[in-house]
């Protein structure tokens, strides 16, 4: 296990996440990546100038899958910052449409490598995407689960939860307001299948499982529609089910549909516990 550099605590921020385009940003001493690039490169640039960053700081871009909203702006920052995009081999096939001149490299679904101080364990999800996958990353004895555009909290991701110190989540919709809402019945039924979104009680029933494991957990909900859910009715959903199982040392939060989130800060502290900030982003 790598020693995290006290003077770099570890920092995650979620740029961006919704169907409007997500991106993830996590560094680790002078490792940075960014997960999934699905806005133009100008936004990317925006969002990463509040981190005094620009894009040739980062390190790699990791693509969680192939849809428009996660990997649409991968190939122009890929080329503009000199830096490989990585996937799986069927993700970086029905990608390709995004990637021209890029530098890309192979992962394996399922098989935990490195970038830097950080590995990867990428692990599949149920969507309807070619090879869908989210990540455990885990640097210095801290843990981030990374996992959103799933339909079901499967058992690759229920069991690496446990273990996680940052949890990002998808909590995509409410079921009322998607029934009530205006989408057309095909795609209330596509979001609704196991292969779709995750609903908030869904999210709420996997933090709650998570937290059975005694773990101080931070877990940011994202990828909130802003049709079928609202931000309060997210977080709250899953606080009281905390409420409800007596579990007070989980922290919830949830990024605005299209916004930023909040920066989480970490240090791997002489016990190994990580100490946990959280600052409200400046972003609109
Ligand atoms: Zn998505
Ligand atoms: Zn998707």
């Amino acid at each position: 296990m790598t020693a995290v550099d006290q003077a770099h605590p570890t920092r995650v921020q979620v740029l961006r996440s919704g169907s409007g385009g997500n991106a993830i940003f996590v560094e680790v001493a002078r490792t940075r990546l960014l997960i999934d690039v699905g806005l133009p490169l100008e936004g990317i640039v925006r969002l990463l100038a509040p981190l005094s960053l620009t894009p040739s700081d980062l390190s790699a871009v990791l693509l969680t899958h192939e849809h428009d909203d996660h990997a649409r702006g991968a190939g122009s920052l890929s080329r503009a910052a000199g830096i490989p995009v990585l996937a799986n081999e069927r993700t970086l096939a029905r990608a390709a449409p995004f990637l021209g001149g890029a530098r890309t490299e192979r992962f394996t679904t399922g098989i935990p490598f490195a970038v830097g101080e950080i590995q990867i364990d990428p692990f599949p999800v149920p969507h309807d995407a070619a090879e869908p996958v989210g990540f455990l990353l885990t640097a210095g004895g801290i843990r981030i689960v990374v996992a959103y555009d799933l339909g079901e909290a499967s058992d690759p991701l229920r069991e690496r939860l446990p273990s996680a110190d940052l949890i990002l989540l998808e909590a995509n919709y409410d079921p009322r307001l998607l029934g009530v809402g205006t989408y057309p019945w095909f795609l209330k039924n596509r979001i609704l299948g196991g292969m779709g979104h995750l609903s908030n009680d869904r999210a709420a029933e996997a933090v709650v499982r998570a937290a059975r494991g005694g773990r101080a957990q931070t877990v940011l909900l994202i990828h909130l529609s802003d049709v079928n859910n609202l931000l309060p009715l997210a977080r709250d959903t899953v606080r009281w089910a905390l409420e409800r199982e007596g579990i007070a040392a989980s922290r919830v939060e949830a990024v605005r549909s299209n916004g930023a989130g909040p920066l989480w800060e970490a240090t791997a502290g002489a016990v190994g516990l990580p100490a946990t900030v959280l600052e409200d982003a400046a972003a609109p």
